[in-house]
Protein backbone atom coordinates (compact mmCIF):
# COMPACT_ATOMS: atom_id res chain seq x y z
CA UNK A 1 0.00 0.00 0.00
CA UNK A 2 1.81 3.60 -1.10
CA UNK A 3 0.35 6.53 0.49
CA UNK A 4 1.89 9.97 0.82
CA UNK A 5 1.45 12.95 3.34
CA UNK A 6 2.23 16.65 2.68
CA UNK A 7 2.38 19.26 5.14
CA UNK A 8 2.46 22.97 3.96
CA UNK A 9 3.91 24.92 6.41
CA UNK A 10 4.47 28.20 6.57
CA UNK A 11 8.32 28.44 5.90
CA UNK A 12 9.02 24.80 5.00
CA UNK A 13 6.94 21.59 3.25
CA UNK A 14 7.42 18.83 3.77
CA UNK A 15 6.14 15.38 2.14
CA UNK A 16 6.68 11.37 2.94
CA UNK A 17 6.11 8.73 0.90
CA UNK A 18 5.05 5.13 2.48
CA UNK A 19 4.90 1.96 1.01
CA UNK A 20 3.43 -0.61 4.06
CA UNK A 21 4.03 1.47 6.75
CA UNK A 22 7.70 2.14 5.84
CA UNK A 23 8.66 5.36 4.60
CA UNK A 24 10.44 5.45 1.26
CA UNK A 25 11.54 8.50 0.77
CA UNK A 26 11.30 12.14 2.64
CA UNK A 27 12.04 15.62 1.60
CA UNK A 28 11.91 19.56 3.03
CA UNK A 29 11.49 22.32 0.31
CA UNK A 30 11.05 26.02 1.08
CA UNK A 31 7.32 27.25 0.68
CA UNK A 32 6.45 29.52 -1.92
CA UNK A 33 4.06 31.86 -2.32
CA UNK A 34 1.64 29.90 -4.35
CA UNK A 35 0.52 26.59 -2.10
CA UNK A 36 -1.02 24.78 -4.98
CA UNK A 37 2.86 24.97 -7.12
CA UNK A 38 4.63 24.79 -3.81
CA UNK A 39 2.27 21.46 -3.41
CA UNK A 40 3.73 20.18 -6.67
CA UNK A 41 7.38 20.96 -6.58
CA UNK A 42 7.64 19.27 -3.16
CA UNK A 43 5.39 15.96 -4.21
CA UNK A 44 7.95 15.62 -7.20
CA UNK A 45 11.03 16.16 -5.17
CA UNK A 46 9.77 13.41 -2.65
CA UNK A 47 9.19 11.03 -5.92
CA UNK A 48 12.34 10.92 -7.06
CA UNK A 49 14.73 7.97 -7.07
CA UNK A 50 11.87 6.21 -6.00
CA UNK A 51 10.98 5.03 -9.56
CA UNK A 52 6.72 5.80 -8.39
CA UNK A 53 4.81 8.65 -9.74
CA UNK A 54 1.75 10.38 -8.30
CA UNK A 55 -0.80 8.40 -9.53
CA UNK A 56 1.05 5.50 -7.32
CA UNK A 57 -0.21 7.00 -4.47
CA UNK A 58 -3.79 5.12 -3.07
CA UNK A 59 -4.23 7.72 -0.70
CA UNK A 60 -2.72 11.35 0.25
CA UNK A 61 -3.04 13.59 2.91
CA UNK A 62 -2.21 17.20 2.98
CA UNK A 63 -1.79 19.10 6.07
CA UNK A 64 -0.49 22.45 7.54
CA UNK A 65 -1.17 25.58 7.06
CA UNK A 66 -1.50 25.57 3.40
CA UNK A 67 -3.48 22.32 3.71
CA UNK A 68 -6.91 23.24 1.56
CA UNK A 69 -3.99 23.95 -1.52
CA UNK A 70 -3.08 20.55 -2.31
CA UNK A 71 -4.84 19.46 -5.57
CA UNK A 72 -4.30 16.29 -5.23
CA UNK A 73 -5.11 15.35 -1.69
CA UNK A 74 -8.00 13.41 -1.25
CA UNK A 75 -8.48 14.55 2.64
CA UNK A 76 -7.10 17.54 4.67
CA UNK A 77 -6.27 17.14 8.31
CA UNK A 78 -5.33 19.68 11.12
CA UNK A 79 -1.23 19.79 11.92
CA UNK A 80 -2.03 19.06 15.28
CA UNK A 81 -3.31 15.89 14.86
CA UNK A 82 -0.54 15.29 12.34
CA UNK A 83 2.09 15.64 14.41
CA UNK A 84 0.60 13.62 17.24
CA UNK A 85 -0.02 10.66 15.10
CA UNK A 86 3.63 11.13 13.23
CA UNK A 87 5.45 11.50 16.95
CA UNK A 88 4.08 7.92 18.11
CA UNK A 89 5.24 5.90 15.14
CA UNK A 90 8.62 6.96 16.09
CA UNK A 91 7.70 6.54 20.20
CA UNK A 92 4.55 5.18 20.93
CA UNK A 93 5.32 6.22 24.85
CA UNK A 94 5.14 10.14 23.74
CA UNK A 95 2.32 11.82 25.45
CA UNK A 96 3.23 15.50 25.71
CA UNK A 97 4.46 17.42 22.41
CA UNK A 98 6.19 20.79 21.63
CA UNK A 99 5.74 21.45 17.94
CA UNK A 100 7.99 24.61 17.20
CA UNK A 101 7.05 25.39 13.74
CA UNK A 102 7.82 28.62 11.32
CA UNK A 103 5.18 30.84 12.70
CA UNK A 104 3.69 29.12 15.52
CA UNK A 105 4.61 27.08 18.42
CA UNK A 106 1.92 24.38 20.27
CA UNK A 107 2.05 22.43 23.01
CA UNK A 108 -0.10 18.67 22.54
CA UNK A 109 -0.60 15.99 24.95
CA UNK A 110 -1.63 12.52 23.09
CA UNK A 111 -2.73 8.94 23.87
CA UNK A 112 -0.51 5.72 22.68
CA UNK A 113 -2.40 5.90 19.29
CA UNK A 114 -1.49 9.39 18.94
CA UNK A 115 -4.77 10.59 19.63
CA UNK A 116 -4.82 14.38 20.58
CA UNK A 117 -6.34 14.74 24.19
CA UNK A 118 -5.63 18.35 24.52
CA UNK A 119 -3.30 20.79 22.49
CA UNK A 120 -2.58 24.70 23.10
CA UNK A 121 -1.57 27.24 20.08
CA UNK A 122 0.69 29.90 20.19
CA UNK A 123 0.16 31.75 17.23
CA UNK A 124 -0.43 35.63 18.67
CA UNK A 125 2.92 36.65 17.41
CA UNK A 126 5.96 35.83 15.67
CA UNK A 127 8.15 35.55 18.85
CA UNK A 128 10.04 32.22 19.20
CA UNK A 129 8.86 30.61 16.23
CA UNK A 130 11.24 30.02 12.95
CA UNK A 131 10.49 33.10 11.71
CA UNK A 132 11.54 34.65 14.77
CA UNK A 133 14.98 32.80 14.85
CA UNK A 134 15.68 33.50 11.18
CA UNK A 135 15.12 36.78 11.84
CA UNK A 136 17.58 36.52 14.69
CA UNK A 137 20.01 34.95 12.68
CA UNK A 138 20.16 37.69 10.17
CA UNK A 139 20.95 40.74 12.48
CA UNK A 140 23.71 38.80 14.28
CA UNK A 141 24.97 37.88 11.06
CA UNK A 142 25.11 34.15 11.78
CA UNK A 143 23.66 31.16 9.15
CA UNK A 144 20.40 29.98 10.88
CA UNK A 145 21.42 26.42 11.01
CA UNK A 146 24.64 27.64 12.98
CA UNK A 147 22.52 29.74 15.61
CA UNK A 148 22.35 26.21 17.91
CA UNK A 149 26.03 25.85 18.34
CA UNK A 150 26.79 29.30 18.90
CA UNK A 151 24.16 29.78 21.73
CA UNK A 152 25.77 26.48 23.38
CA UNK A 153 29.27 28.45 24.20
CA UNK A 154 27.46 31.06 25.88
CA UNK A 155 28.69 31.77 29.37
CA UNK A 156 26.85 34.37 30.50
CA UNK A 157 23.09 34.64 28.65
CA UNK A 158 21.89 37.87 28.40
CA UNK A 159 18.23 38.42 29.85
CA UNK A 160 15.39 39.52 27.76
CA UNK A 161 12.52 41.07 28.94
CA UNK A 162 10.50 39.99 25.66
CA UNK A 163 10.55 37.72 22.86
CA UNK A 164 8.23 40.24 20.72
CA UNK A 165 9.73 40.19 17.65
CA UNK A 166 9.77 43.95 17.27
CA UNK A 167 11.43 44.49 20.76
CA UNK A 168 13.75 41.52 21.01
CA UNK A 169 15.09 42.51 17.52
CA UNK A 170 16.02 46.11 18.51
CA UNK A 171 17.25 44.58 21.98
CA UNK A 172 19.57 42.44 20.21
CA UNK A 173 20.92 45.36 17.87
CA UNK A 174 21.49 47.16 21.38
CA UNK A 175 23.55 44.22 23.03
CA UNK A 176 25.31 43.95 19.79
CA UNK A 177 26.20 47.88 19.87
CA UNK A 178 27.59 47.41 23.18
CA UNK A 179 30.06 44.50 22.19
CA UNK A 180 27.54 41.73 24.18
CA UNK A 181 29.00 38.36 22.68
CA UNK A 182 26.69 36.59 19.66
CA UNK A 183 26.54 33.42 21.66
CA UNK A 184 25.04 35.39 25.12
CA UNK A 185 22.56 37.21 23.05
CA UNK A 186 21.14 33.71 21.48
CA UNK A 187 21.32 32.32 25.13
CA UNK A 188 19.78 34.73 26.30
CA UNK A 189 16.61 34.89 23.59
CA UNK A 190 16.60 30.79 23.74
CA UNK A 191 16.13 31.28 27.24
CA UNK A 192 13.00 33.67 26.64
CA UNK A 193 11.53 31.54 24.12
CA UNK A 194 12.28 28.17 26.51
CA UNK A 195 10.07 30.11 29.17
CA UNK A 196 7.52 30.97 26.85
CA UNK A 197 7.68 27.07 26.13
CA UNK A 198 7.26 25.83 29.50
CA UNK A 199 3.66 27.73 29.87
CA UNK A 200 2.38 26.90 27.38
CA UNK A 201 3.30 22.72 27.93
CA UNK A 202 2.18 23.77 31.92
CA UNK A 203 -1.45 24.00 29.95
CA UNK A 204 -1.41 20.74 28.65
CA UNK A 205 0.16 19.13 31.37
CA UNK A 206 3.49 17.74 31.45
CA UNK A 207 4.39 14.44 31.14
CA UNK A 208 8.08 13.05 31.50
CA UNK A 209 7.35 11.25 28.05
CA UNK A 210 8.08 14.49 26.30
CA UNK A 211 9.34 15.10 22.28
CA UNK A 212 9.97 18.26 20.57
CA UNK A 213 9.12 18.36 17.02
CA UNK A 214 8.80 21.34 14.17
CA UNK A 215 12.15 22.54 12.71
CA UNK A 216 13.61 24.57 15.49
CA UNK A 217 13.69 21.00 17.11
CA UNK A 218 17.05 20.99 14.69
CA UNK A 219 18.42 23.90 16.79
CA UNK A 220 21.12 22.27 19.74
CA UNK A 221 20.78 25.16 21.56
CA UNK A 222 16.93 25.90 21.75
CA UNK A 223 16.83 22.00 22.59
CA UNK A 224 19.58 22.53 25.45
CA UNK A 225 17.76 25.21 27.07
CA UNK A 226 14.24 23.42 26.71
CA UNK A 227 15.82 20.46 28.61
CA UNK A 228 16.93 22.57 31.50
CA UNK A 229 13.96 25.14 31.47
CA UNK A 230 11.37 21.59 31.46
CA UNK A 231 13.93 19.45 33.31
CA UNK A 232 13.01 16.59 30.66
CA UNK A 233 15.02 14.93 28.31
CA UNK A 234 12.91 15.05 25.34
CA UNK A 235 12.97 12.17 22.50
CA UNK A 236 14.34 13.46 19.40
CA UNK A 237 13.42 11.56 16.13
CA UNK A 238 15.71 11.44 13.14
CA UNK A 239 13.93 14.38 11.80
CA UNK A 240 11.47 16.13 13.90
CA UNK A 241 10.72 18.28 10.84
CA UNK A 242 8.98 15.99 8.77
CA UNK A 243 6.61 14.65 11.59
CA UNK A 244 3.91 16.43 10.47
CA UNK A 245 3.97 15.28 7.06
CA UNK A 246 4.66 11.50 8.20
CA UNK A 247 1.29 11.97 10.54
CA UNK A 248 -0.57 12.88 7.50
CA UNK A 249 1.02 9.61 5.64
CA UNK A 250 0.40 7.66 8.33
CA UNK A 251 -3.76 9.34 8.73
CA UNK A 252 -3.64 8.18 4.50
CA UNK A 253 -2.87 4.29 5.45
CA UNK A 254 -5.94 4.23 7.56
CA UNK A 255 -7.72 5.50 5.48
CA UNK A 256 -6.78 2.72 2.65
CA UNK A 257 -7.74 0.18 5.53
CA UNK A 258 -10.98 1.55 6.21
CA UNK A 259 -10.18 3.39 9.49
CA UNK A 260 -11.39 6.46 10.82
CA UNK A 261 -9.63 9.82 12.27
CA UNK A 262 -9.66 10.70 15.57
CA UNK A 263 -10.40 14.20 16.20
CA UNK A 264 -8.66 16.83 18.51
CA UNK A 265 -10.70 16.22 22.17
CA UNK A 266 -10.20 19.71 23.94
CA UNK A 267 -9.12 22.10 22.05
CA UNK A 268 -7.69 25.80 23.38
CA UNK A 269 -7.10 29.09 22.07
CA UNK A 270 -5.52 31.71 23.51
CA UNK A 271 -1.96 32.80 24.65
CA UNK A 272 0.30 33.30 27.90
CA UNK A 273 2.37 36.84 27.67
CA UNK A 274 3.67 39.46 29.97
CA UNK A 275 0.06 41.16 30.46
CA UNK A 276 -1.62 37.62 31.52
CA UNK A 277 -3.29 34.41 30.37
CA UNK A 278 -5.74 35.03 27.81
CA UNK A 279 -7.67 31.18 26.99
CA UNK A 280 -11.05 29.44 25.48
CA UNK A 281 -11.14 26.10 25.95
CA UNK A 282 -13.58 24.14 23.58
CA UNK A 283 -14.43 20.34 25.06
CA UNK A 284 -14.99 18.75 21.60
CA UNK A 285 -16.25 16.09 23.08
CA UNK A 286 -19.25 17.51 24.99
CA UNK A 287 -20.13 19.84 22.15
CA UNK A 288 -22.69 18.59 19.69
CA UNK A 289 -22.42 21.57 17.40
CA UNK A 290 -25.82 22.79 18.30
CA UNK A 291 -24.94 26.41 17.08
CA UNK A 292 -26.95 28.07 20.31
CA UNK A 293 -22.97 30.00 21.21
CA UNK A 294 -22.51 31.57 17.85
CA UNK A 295 -25.42 34.25 18.01
CA UNK A 296 -24.45 34.41 21.95
CA UNK A 297 -21.43 35.90 21.63
CA UNK A 298 -21.82 39.65 21.17
CA UNK A 299 -18.37 40.03 19.38
CA UNK A 300 -18.75 37.20 16.92
CA UNK A 301 -15.89 35.51 17.29
CA UNK A 302 -16.88 32.04 17.25
CA UNK A 303 -18.37 30.18 14.88
CA UNK A 304 -19.60 26.19 14.12
CA UNK A 305 -17.80 24.28 11.61
CA UNK A 306 -17.28 20.63 10.44
CA UNK A 307 -14.46 18.67 12.01
CA UNK A 308 -12.14 16.54 10.17
CA UNK A 309 -14.85 13.72 10.89
CA UNK A 310 -17.30 15.95 9.12
CA UNK A 311 -18.99 16.85 12.95
CA UNK A 312 -19.92 20.28 13.36
CA UNK A 313 -18.00 21.81 16.60
CA UNK A 314 -18.02 24.95 18.03
CA UNK A 315 -14.38 26.99 17.50
CA UNK A 316 -13.05 30.58 17.53
CA UNK A 317 -13.05 32.55 14.13
CA UNK A 318 -9.62 32.28 12.80
CA UNK A 319 -9.24 36.24 12.27
CA UNK A 320 -10.01 36.33 15.94
CA UNK A 321 -7.22 33.89 17.43
CA UNK A 322 -4.19 36.66 17.39
CA UNK A 323 -6.61 39.31 19.05
CA UNK A 324 -8.67 37.38 21.47
CA UNK A 325 -7.90 39.48 24.36
CA UNK A 326 -8.78 43.04 22.24
CA UNK A 327 -12.25 41.05 21.12
CA UNK A 328 -13.32 38.73 23.85
CA UNK A 329 -13.49 40.46 27.93
CA UNK A 330 -14.06 37.01 28.98
CA UNK A 331 -17.20 35.66 30.01
CA UNK A 332 -17.24 37.42 33.49
CA UNK A 333 -17.44 40.51 31.96
CA UNK A 334 -19.56 39.66 28.96
CA UNK A 335 -22.58 38.69 31.73
CA UNK A 336 -22.07 41.72 33.64
CA UNK A 337 -21.65 44.06 30.62
CA UNK A 338 -24.09 42.71 28.25
CA UNK A 339 -25.73 40.24 30.06
CA UNK A 340 -25.06 37.52 27.38
CA UNK A 341 -22.39 34.89 26.75
CA UNK A 342 -21.56 31.72 25.14
CA UNK A 343 -21.42 30.44 28.87
CA UNK A 344 -24.88 30.93 29.26
CA UNK A 345 -25.62 29.50 25.94
CA UNK A 346 -24.23 26.48 25.96
CA UNK A 347 -26.55 23.49 28.35
CA UNK A 348 -23.32 21.03 27.72
CA UNK A 349 -20.92 22.86 29.43
CA UNK A 350 -18.75 22.98 26.36
CA UNK A 351 -16.91 26.26 26.58
CA UNK A 352 -14.45 27.37 29.59
CA UNK A 353 -12.36 30.40 30.03
CA UNK A 354 -9.25 31.42 31.60
CA UNK A 355 -8.76 35.35 31.89
S1 LIG B 1 -23.66 25.87 22.56
FE1 LIG B 1 -22.18 24.41 23.43
S2 LIG B 1 -22.72 22.44 22.50
FE2 LIG B 1 -23.71 24.04 21.26
S3 LIG B 1 -22.24 24.50 19.60
FE3 LIG B 1 -21.82 25.95 21.25
S4 LIG B 1 -20.22 24.94 22.48
FE4 LIG B 1 -21.13 23.36 21.19
S1 LIG C 1 -17.07 35.35 26.69
FE1 LIG C 1 -18.38 36.67 25.44
S2 LIG C 1 -17.03 37.54 23.87
FE2 LIG C 1 -15.95 35.80 24.78
S3 LIG C 1 -16.42 34.08 23.43
FE3 LIG C 1 -17.93 34.03 25.07
S4 LIG C 1 -19.67 35.23 24.33
FE4 LIG C 1 -17.93 35.69 22.98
Amino acid sequence: MIVAGIDIGSRAAKAVVMNDGNIVSSTICDTGPESVKTSQMTMGRVLEGTGLALDDMEYVVATGYGRVLVPFAKENISEISCHARGITWYFPEVRTILDMGGQDCKAINCDAEGRVNNFIMNDKCAGGTGRFLEMIAEVLNIPLEKIGEVALRSKQAIPFNTICAVFAKSEAIAYLRKGVGKEDILAGLNDAIATRCLNLLKRVSIQKEFTITGGIAKNKGMVAQLREKVGLDPFLCEDPQIIGALGAALFARDRCQGKTVAVEAKVQYGYSDGTGNYFITIDTGRCDGCGECVPACPHGIIEVAADEGGQLKTRVKEEARKKLALLCPGHRECVGKLGVNCHRACTRDAISHTW
